[in-house]
């Protein structure tokens, strides 16, 4: 791993954001022709693999086993850049950081993940991490999750989900399973009222999975609220507010006090794409679903939670769309069409109760992609199997094959 910050060196693929993403795109890339100059430009010494902190948050890992250093993860031969991306200049192929040193590139991927906008409720940044109010959305907040599930012996648990589309959609839901499942444990379920305040109208976006996930609110007593969004909170007074609306469509906000909240914040676009040449009329990043390639720009790609695709945005999807995105740039230098198909495959490890996990897998259009025959794992249904594969098996997947280019079952 280098670290090079000289200002319009020219690579052959810039990529921005070192994250799940960037870095299986990079080693796909390298797998596939080793003598491309590669740039991966991310400001963040740290990188976490965020499918853990559910499981952080809900006791069973460590924080620490989620996270490592980006240096460590670096493919070697690949350039790091420590810096933040500013803006795209797509006619001269190249981009911005923030050191006013701009990078010239063949290939462009756009990888920075999405913005999770903790601002846009009111209140919430600062009671972030106290006065019983948390996230697993969040590193350094899904330890204090655990902390909460374990402290609280009666009372009220409110978990809310934003409007779509957000990263990893059942992790709101998760989060709430697995309280549950503990305090069901302890006994102390009968003494706590959980309530789930989703902005949407469904449990989930693939009805196949809608009545597994609907057995276990039935078993927990969860009292669900739809179309209802989180839009203030005041943690002093343990107040949290919601718009919704009636049946004639008249708005109405509703308030409800807890004893615990556990937030799923707004997420959006990052700026740096919102406000930029590369987005499409809702603010994500404009590709081809197939493709990946940019609608608009023929050597530019994204990869990841920043594209405007309809696949469930998580890091199963883009474990399958680093190769596919590898190929078609490798199929692009040599001067052929892309031959690389992403279906719209992501995955969603429903933690309905430890120890056992309903596995949604799917693509566009909720097409159903189990990656295991049925007689194995019964996808629509709980399992102890998808449990060992999310504690044991996925974690291991993550940093020893998808961020060193080994696509076992992800290659197209
Ligand atoms: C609580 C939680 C639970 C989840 N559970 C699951 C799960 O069970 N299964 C699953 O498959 N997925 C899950 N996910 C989703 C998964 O983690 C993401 O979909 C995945 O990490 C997306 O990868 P990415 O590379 O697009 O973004 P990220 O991994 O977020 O990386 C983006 C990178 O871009 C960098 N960056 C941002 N802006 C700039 C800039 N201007 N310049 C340079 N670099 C920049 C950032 O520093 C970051 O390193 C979960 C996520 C969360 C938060």
């Amino acid at each position: 791993m280098t670290v090079s910050n000289t200002p319009g060196t020219s690579y052959d693929i810039v990529i921005v954001g070192a994250g799940s993403a960037g870095i299986a795109t990079a080693s796909s890339l390298l797998k596939r022709n080793g003598s491309l100059r590669i740039a991966l430009i991310d400001p963040s010494p740290d990188h976490y693999y965020q499918p853990g902190w559910t499981m952080v948050g809900g006791g069973i890992f460590k924080p620490e086993s989620t996270h490592r250093k980006t240096a460590d993860l670096i493919p070697a031969g690949v350039d790091w850049i420590a810096k933040s991306v500013t803006g795209f200049a797509p006619d001269d192929n190249s981009v911005s950081l923030d050191n006013d040193a701009s990078l010239i590139y063949g290939h462009l991927v756009v990888a920075p993940g999405l913005k999770l906008d903790w601002a846009a409720v009111e209140g919430l940044e600062e009671t972030l991490g106290k006065n019983g109010v948390t996230s697993n959305y969040r590193y350094d907040l899904a330890p204090y999750t655990w902390q909460l599930v374990q402290g609280l012996d009666s009372g009220k648990a409110l978990f809310t989900q934003p409007p779509m589309p957000i990263k990893c959609a059942g992790a709101p839901q998760k989060a709430l399973y697995l309280s549950a499942s503990q305090w069901l444990t302890s006994g102390k379920l009968s003494n706590i009222d959980i309530e789930f305040y989703n902005a949407g109208g469904a449990l989930f976006g693939v009805a196949a999975y809608v009545p597994a996930l609907t057995a276990y609110m039935e078993k927990y007593e969860v009292g669900i609220n739809y179309l209802h969004n989180l839009i203030k909170v005041d943690g002093a007074s343990k107040t949290a507010w919601f718009k919704t609306a009636d049946a004639e469509g008249n708005e109405q906000i509703v308030e409800s006090r807890f004893d615990m909240l556990h937030v799923c914040p707004p997420q959006c676009a990052p700026d740096l794409v919102k406000n930029s040449e590369l987005s499409g009329d809702d603010g994500w990043l404009e590709v081809d679903p197939a493709s990946l390639q940019h609608k608009r720009y023929p050597n530019i790609w994204g990869a990841g939670d920043v594209m405007d695709t309809t696949n469930a945005k998580t890091m199963a999807a883009a474990r399958k769309q680093a190769p596919v995105v590898a190929q078609n740039i490798c199929d692009a230098i040599s001067g052929q069409a892309p031959s690389a198909v992403y279906k719209g495959y992501g995955s969603c490890p429903l933690t309905v109760e430890k120890g056992k996990i309903v596995l949604a897998e799917f693509g566009y259009g909720g097409e159903l992609t189990p990656s295991f025959p049925g007689w194995l794992n019964e996808g629509t249904k709980p399992t102890r199997l998808a449990w060992f594969l999310k504690v044991r098996i996925l974690p291991l997947v993550y940093w020893h094959a998808m961020l060193k280019a080994r696509e076992w079952l992800a290659g197209p």
